[in-house]
C-alpha cells in the first residue's frame, strides 16, 4: 500500500478502469486504483458488452459515437484488445415508435453516427431468419457491435499498470476522511491513503461509499438475466446466429451473436425491478427469465421452434447469469465532482454503462486534470436532479437512454 497518492479510483470496472487509465495517460501524478474483489469482479463481468450509438442525447450520442471509435481502434485507445466484433447494431421499433425513430435518426447523423432507417422488408431481405410482423421500422448502425467486457478492463488496467499506475486489488475502502469540506485521505483495509481526490467508480456500491461523505444518491438496483444458446444445436437454424446485435422494443428484448456459434439473449426495457443486494444475490438465472426470454427469441427467429419448444430447450441451453444494473432516477450516470471539494462520482449506469463507459473516464480523468475534456459531461453532474435538468428518452424511463 502507498502511503500519499495524487488520485485515488475506487471500483475496478469499466468505470473506474477507464478513469485510472486516462488520469495515468494524463501524467496526473500518483494514481492508485483500489478493488476489494478483483479486476472486473463487479457488475461489468455481467455485461452483454453492446456498443451502440442509439441515443436520445447530445451527450449520450457524443459518449457513444467517442466510445465506438475507441473499441474499434482499442490497441491504440484502450491500451489493448477489448474483444470488439463489428456485427452492427439493429433498433426495431412498434408502431407507436415509428415517429420517435423517424425524428432522432437525423439528429444522430448530425453528431456523426453513421445509421440509417430500414423497413422490415428491407431487414428480411438481409437476414431472411427473422419475422418482423410486429415491428413498423428499423435503423441500422454498421460501426457498431459487442466487446468482451472482461478483456477491455483488463487491457484498461494492464496497460495503465506499466505506466505506473498503482493497482490494489482485494482491498476494500472502509472509509473516507475530509477536512474543511474537501477530499484529505481513503481508509482501506490495507491502511490509508493520504490524497486530495477520490473517485467514487463502484457502480451498485456507490451509494455505500457515497454515505462515507455524506453524499445521498437517487438510485435503485435491480437484477437483470442473460441466458445463452448454442446455436449448433438448434435444428432448422442455417445462419440463424449471423445477424447484428438487436435491440426489440415491440418486445423487450434483446439478443445477439455470442462467441462459439452461439446466440445471447436477454430481457429490455420497460418491466418490473428486481432489486437486490450487489453483494449477496444469487447471480444464476431462473426458469422463469427463461420463459419469458424464449417465446421472444422464437417469434423473431420462428425456425428455432423445432428445437426449443422441446423439453429442456432440445439441449440448446448452454448457461444463464444474472448482473445489477445500478438504476438513477432519469437512467443516465452521474459523473463529476461532488459539493466535498475532490470527491468524484462516476457510476449509475443504468444498464448501459459499459459502452460508454472508456469516453467518460477519459473526459472526467482530463475535467480532474484540470484540461479541457473532449466532451462536455457537465450535464451529468448529479446537481442535475436538483435542478430539474434530467434526461429523458425517446423509448420512455429505461436503459435505452
Ligand atoms: C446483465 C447486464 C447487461 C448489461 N449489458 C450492457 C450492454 O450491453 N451495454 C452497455 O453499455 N452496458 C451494459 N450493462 C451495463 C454496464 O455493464 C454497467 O453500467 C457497467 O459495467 C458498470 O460498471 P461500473 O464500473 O460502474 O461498476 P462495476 O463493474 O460493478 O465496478 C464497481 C467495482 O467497485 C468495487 N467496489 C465496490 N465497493 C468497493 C469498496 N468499498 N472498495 C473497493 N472496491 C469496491 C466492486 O467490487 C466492483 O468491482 C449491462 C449490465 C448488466 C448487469
Amino acid at each position: 500500500m502507498i502511503a500519499k497518492a495524487d488520485a485515488v479510483v475506487i471500483g475496478g470496472g469499466i468505470m473506474g478502469a477507464s478513469t485510472a487509465h486516462f488520469l495515468t495517460k494524463l501524467g496526473v501524478g500518483e494514481v492508485a486504483l483500489l478493488e476489494k474483489r478483483k479486476i472486473c469482479g463487479g457488475s461489468t463481468q455481467y455485461s452483454a458488452a453492446h456498443v451502440r450509438q442509439h441515443y436520445s442525447n447530445e451527450v449520450g450520442i457524443r459518449l457513444a459515437v467517442r466510445g465506438a471509435s475507441m473499441f474499434r481502434n482499442a490497441e491504440e485507445e484502450l491500451g489493448g484488445s477489448a474483444g470488439f466484433h463489428q456485427i452492427g447494431y439493429m433498433l426495431f421499433a412498434p408502431p407507436e415508435g415509428e415517429q420517435g425513430l423517424r425524428d432522432i435518426i437525423p439528429v444522430q447523423q448530425g453528431f456523426g453516427v453513421e445509421t440509417s432507417l430500414l423497413t422490415p422488408d428491407e431487414v428480411m431481405h438481409r437476414w431472411p431468419q427473422l419475422q418482423l410482423d410486429d415491428v413498423a421500422l428499423a435503423c441500422y448502425e454498421p460501426t457498431s457491435g459487442f466487446a468482451d467486457p472482461v478483456q477491455t478492463v483488463e487491457s484498461l488496467v494492464r496497460s495503465a499498470q506499466r505506466d505506473g499506475l498503482h493497482v490494489f486489488e482485494s482491498c476494500e475502502v472502509l472509509g473516507i476522511s475530509t477536512a474543511s469540506g474537501r477530499i484529505t485521505g481513503v481508509v482501506t483495509g490495507d491502511g490509508e491513503i493520504s490524497t486530495g481526490v477520490v473517485v467514487n467508480a463502484c457502480g451498485p456500491w456507490g451509494d455505500r461509499i457515497g454515505r462515507m461523505v455524506g453524499v445521498d444518491y437517487p438510485i435503485t438496483f435491480s437484477r437483470e438475466h442473460e441466458a445463452i444458446f448454442d446455436a449448433a444445436a438448434l435444428q432448422g437454424a442455417d445462419a440463424f446466429h449471423d445477424y447484428p446485435v438487436i435491440s426489440d422494443v415491440p418486445q423487450c428484448f434483446y439478443t445477439r451473436p455470442y462467441l462459439g456459434g452461439r446466440v445471447l439473449v436477454g430481457e429490455g426495457w420497460p418491466k418490473k425491478k428486481e432489486p437486490v443486494d450487489p453483494e449477496t444475490y444469487d447471480d444464476g438465472t431462473d426458469e422463469a427469465h427463461l420463459l419469458g426470454m424464449v417465446p421472444k427469441l422464437l417469434n423473431r427467429i420462428p425456425s428455432l421452434a423445432p428445437t426449443l419448444t422441446q423439453p429442456n430447450y432440445g439441449g440448446a441451453f448452454v448457461t444463464g447469469y444474472s448482473g445489477v444494473y445500478d438504476i438513477t432516477e432519469d437512467w443516465y450516470p452521474i459523473v463529476g465532482e461532488e459539493e466535498i471539494g475532490g470527491y468524484y462520482s462516476c457510476f449509475g449506469g443504468s444498464g448501459h454503462g459499459f459502452k460508454i463507459g472508456p469516453a467518460i473516464g477519459e473526459s472526467l480523468a482530463a475535467t480532474i486534470a484540470g484540461q479541457e475534456p473532449l466532451i462536455d459531461i457537465s450535464s451529468l453532474s448529479g446537481a442535475r436532479f436538483s435542478e430539474g435538468k434530467t434526461f429523458g428518452s425517446v423509448w420512455g424511463p429505461g436503459n435505452r437512454a
